[in-house]
């Protein structure tokens, strides 16, 4: 009901009486005025006129918890979001209530402190940017957890893509996303369960937004960087969060081949010379292809030799 009143105050730019309000959504003037207040309560400045109604001055930004699940058009991502200012890590907050939430959780964060990439790495995680990770229970088994490192990445690079088409964001195997080069983003995906069955899968994904670019790696990029512009938080999550639901609904639907056709279209490393640090031995060759579960598969001295993505890193 609160979001139905905004709705209508939000297209009104001018005083809407309690009554016209009272009868567009079927409820007394009363409840109206106590919906009011509440959204008044959550940070929104509204001004109230005798016999003039009510008028929207000014939306919180902070409240982009209550926004964003109302803005959203999705069937699975997002019908919970937890939001906060500063976490040590999404991931392990989401982790932390997993197995207590529905699929399709979301965890997000405007800071966080302990932000981790693989192995033990730091992702850099300062206001300006954001993490954001998601809880799913697809009914597969663990061996195939890899495939949502592929489902994530192309979510992401197609809505980059979405909202600029120049940007033309690749997907760097295994897991981060690019622009020109340069790393805007790094997926971190977290799986447990038992030998058959997966309890949950965390998908943590850092995104590089309004990032001061001083204060990151001299590899990595940000969105108001490459679009020269300050860009939306509220907006870019509310593209992501819709197209990661519905690149998941098709992986669940259809399986992983059209994910990683599409992937492969957005490949930053197919078709490369690449160079793969393992934690043994270095791996030299031309990307080839990736298999069904995301393994790199790579070419040397004429040799298919497949490497998975847990313990290299790509150079
Ligand atoms: P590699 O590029 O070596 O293959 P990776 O994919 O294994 O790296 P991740 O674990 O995804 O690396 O991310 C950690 C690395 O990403 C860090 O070592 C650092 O170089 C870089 N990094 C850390 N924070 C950021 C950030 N906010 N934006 C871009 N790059 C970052």
């Amino acid at each position: 009901m609160k979001s139905k009143i905004l709705e209508i105050l939000e297209k009104n730019r001018n005083y809407v009486s309690g009554e016209e309000i009272s009868k567009d959504i079927g409820i007394s003037r009363a409840a109206v005025w106590k919906h009011i207040k509440k959204l008044r309560e959550l940070g929104y400045e509204i001004d109230s006129k005798t016999n003039e109604g009510y008028k929207l001055i000014k939306s919180p930004e902070k409240q982009i918890e209550f926004e964003l699940e109302r803005m959203l058009d999705t069937n699975i991502i997002g019908k919970k979001i937890l939001f906060f200012e500063e976490v040590d890590s999404t991931n392990n907050k989401a982790k932390q209530i997993a197995l207590d939430e529905k699929e399709g959780a979301v965890v997000i964060s405007e800071i966080q402190t302990s932000g981790r990439g693989r192995r033990g790495r730091e992702w850099q995680s300062p206001k300006g940017g954001i993490y954001v990770s998601f809880i799913l229970k697809p009914n597969i088994s663990p061996q195939r957890a890899p495939q949502l490192t592929l489902v994530s990445s192309l979510a992401l690079v197609e809505t980059l893509n979405a909202i600029d088409g120049n940007l033309n964001a690749k997907i760097k195997w295994p897991n981060d996303v690019l622009i020109k080069g340069k790393k805007i983003s790094g997926i971190l995906t977290e799986l447990s369960a038992d030998m058959e069955k997966i309890n949950y899968i965390v998908v943590g994904v850092g995104v590089n937004i309004n990032t001061d670019i001083n204060s990151l790696p001299e590899t990595a990029t940000s969105l108001k960087l490459e679009m020269r512009e300050e860009i939306s938080v509220k907006l870019f999550l509310k593209s992501f969060l819709e197209h990661y639901d519905s690149v998941y609904q098709e992986y669940l639907d259809g399986g992983i081949n059209q994910i990683i056709q599409r992937w492969k279209d957005n490949s930053d490393t197919l078709g490369k010379n690449v160079k793969i640090m393992g934690i043994n031995e270095t791996y030299e060759g031309l990307a080839k292809d990736i298999d069904e579960n995301g393994a790199l598969i790579l070419l040397i001295d004429n040799k298919e030799i497949k490497v998975y993505s847990g313990d290299v890193s790509l150079r």
